[in-house]
């Protein structure tokens, strides 16, 4: 009767049933992760645009010359 999908997170079967409250993940990790990345790269563009090239410039030539 347990209907399973592939966790949009890990492709893991995910049982599509009221038991599982995190449908269509797999778990509760899978949930959190998957809601997290596009928290993450919202933050990441909105972080791009102030941070800007220069500060890049910075941090990266200190290391390309060791
Ligand atoms: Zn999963």
């Amino acid at each position: 009767m347990n209907k399973t999908v592939a966790c949009p997170n890990c492709d893991k079967p995910a049982v599509m049933d009221s038991s599982n409250r995190f449908r269509p993940f797999c778990s509760e990790r899978c949930r959190l992760i998957d809601l997290g990345e596009w928290v993450q790269e919202g933050y990441a563009i909105s972080d791009r645009e102030s941070a800007s090239h220069s500060h890049l410039d910075d941090e990266q030539d200190p290391y390309s010359k060791h």
